[in-house]
Order: structure tokens, then sequence, then C-alpha cells
């Protein structure tokens, strides 16, 4: 069953035309073309949205693993995902969603509230895919989800417009926002984009009051250069504050790229480097003794320790303060 919606954020153009106005990428299309996402197609003059209520992926995940640390910590979270992305990253590790022909299944926003009120879930992650991309779907449960009790995440590449964005984040609650790195070049060649949109993606968020965190993966060679993580590690900084919780990710090959894993090295200088200027810093995807625990920025206690997806907020109080000195961490409890 195809669900087709008439999407927001477009304007018609001469000759049946239309500019989507979703994402920045604009795409103008004529009658019968679809966007890069392939998922909004112009019909006749007006664009459509293919893919509304279209799930791919449903799932009940622990939060760290969107990842967010600081939201939550230890809860469940009802995961969900369609198809399509407005990206082209050569290594997506989700390319069967995001750039394949998957099966997917009818939802409605209504079933999907239910279903993470009955499995006890702190909320619904928008996820798997991009939730840029079925932007209509997102704001609809996200809406009814706040209304019966529930929270709202985001795992976003955080490329959209700021006016859809604004009509967005007053039913989100929270953030991971993956910055792909600080290099216009492998934005532009590897993935199809800019970062420039997704840092004021996250400066919105913030602005709006959303919880954030932030992920970037570090792809051996491309957007690992040390020099270019500290420039947008002190961006961060500066932009979002000093406690927004960073995520480097470690590469594997994937998709189109089969380049080597991210070196071990290379993820623990970036770790260094990043922790000089931010309190929360995490490496996802390898094994590190100190990597996925949260210290206190005052007193340097382990508040948070996380093996795998085992969290113990045992150093926290439940007000999400440092049970040794008191600080008050950002961490919503
Ligand atoms: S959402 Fe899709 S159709 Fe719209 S501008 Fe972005 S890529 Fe193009």
């Amino acid at each position: 069953m195809r669900v087709i919606r008439e999407a927001k954020y477009y304007v018609k153009l001469d000759e049946d035309r239309v500019e989507c106005r979703l994402c920045p990428h604009t795409c103008i299309l004529a009658p019968g073309r679809r966007g890069l996402c392939r998922v909004r197609e112009n019909r006749e003059g007006r664009l459509y949205s293919r893919n509304y209520g279209l799930c791919s992926s449903l799932a009940v995940d622990p939060i760290e693993k969107k990842p967010l640390y600081h939201f939550h910590p230890g809860r469940l979270i009802l995961s969900v995902g369609t198809v399509g992305c407005n990206f082209a990253c050569q290594f997506c590790q989700n390319w069967e969603i995001a750039h394949g022909e998957p099966e997917v299944v009818p939802l409605t926003p209504e079933v999907l509230v239910e279903k993470a009120r009955d499995l006890d879930t702190v909320g619904i992650a928008y996820t798997y895919s991009e939730p840029v991309v079925w932007f209509e779907f997102v704001l609809d449960t996200a809406g009814l989800a706040r209304e019966r009790g529930l929270k709202n995440v985001l795992v976003t590449n955080g490329f959209i417009r700021p006016e859809p964005l604004r009509e967005l984040l007053p039913v989100i609650d929270a953030l991971n926002i993956d910055v792909k790195g600080y290099n216009k070049e492998f934005y532009r060649r590897v993935i199809r984009g800019d970062y420039e949109p997704v840092l004021q993606t996250a400066r919105l968020a913030r602005e709006a009051g959303c919880h954030i965190e932030l992920t970037t993966l570090l792809v051996t060679g491309m957007n690992d250069d040390l020099g270019e993580l500290e420039e947008l590690v002190k961006r961060i900084r500066d932009e979002l504050g000093e406690s927004t919780p960073l995520h480097f990710s470690r590469y594997f090959p994937h998709y189109k790229l089969h380049l080597p894993p991210t070196p071990r090295e290379t993820m623990e200088r970036a770790w260094e480097m990043a922790r000089a200027r931010l309190h929360y810093v995490y490496l996802g995807n390898i094994e590190h003794p100190r990597a996925s625990n949260t210290y206190c920025p005052r007193c340097g206690s382990l508040v948070i320790r996380r093996r795998g997806y085992t969290v113990s907020p045992a150093g926290l109080t439940g007000e999400g303060a440092c049970g040794r000195c008191g600080e008050k961490l950002a961490v919503i409890m």
C-alpha cells in the first residue's frame, strides 16, 4: 500500500514545475520527477511525500544506541525509520533503506504512539533512515506523542531548511545530529551536502531548548585530519557550548567505500584533542576503558559507567548532579 500525502514546504513554478523547500538542496522538479531523496515527487504540479507512514524498520533500542548518552540514560526508546535520504554518503551504514528498495509496512501515528506507550519506552526515536525526508509523518506523530506524555528524538543529518525545522522543533525533545566532519570538499564529493546548514540546525535546536548531542564518524584519510577536527570542536564549543556531548565513531567499510577501519590512534588522538575543549567526548564502535563513561567535569568522578549498553549512573543523584561534589551535569534524567 502506497501512502501519498501532499508535501509541506514547496512552491509552484511555471510549466507545472515545483521547488521543494524542505532541505537545502531545494530540488526543482518537473512533473513526474522525484527529488534527490527519492521520496518527494511532482505529480501534475503538486509535490507529494511518497513515504508518509511507510515504515522500513521498527525496534526497541537502548537510548544509548542512538547515541544519546545524556538523555534519560538507561531507558529504552521505540525506534522507527522509513526509506530515502537527502544525502548520498558513500559509506552509508543503512544503505538498504536509504538508497535501496526495502520492504515497508504502513503505520499510522496513532499505532506508533500506542506501541511506544505499551512497550514502556521513554518515547520515539525517528532514526535508521533520515527523518527529515518523512517530515510530515514525523510532525504528526511527534505532536501526538507529546500529547500522550512521550519524548521525541531525531537522529538526523541535520540537513533541513530553517523554516520547516522551526515548525518541528517545538515537539522535539532531543536530537543526535550527525556532523560529518569539517571539510567542504568531503561533504560535497562523498556526501552531497554541506556542514554549514547542519551546524545551523544544531544552533536552532539548542536555541529552541532541545537537548542535542553530535556524532562524527571518522572516515579513514577522508575527514579525520586532526587540525580540521580541532576547528570543528572549537565551533561546537563556541556556538553550542562546552557541555555539548560529542561522539566520535569509528568507520568500518560499508556500501561503496572500502577503506581500512579508522586506526585506533586516530580515534584516541581525536578524543584527547576534543576533551581538552569539551566536557563530554565519547568514542563509539571501539573498545576503550574510559571513552564510553561520563566523568564529572568539576571533580573528575566517574558518574555514569557504560559497558556496551549496560549503563550504571551510580555516581549521579536523581537530579543529575555529581554525587561527590554536587556539580549539576548536562544530563536529563
Ligand atoms: S527533501 Fe528531497 S526533494 Fe526536497 S529538496 Fe531535499 S532532496 Fe530535494
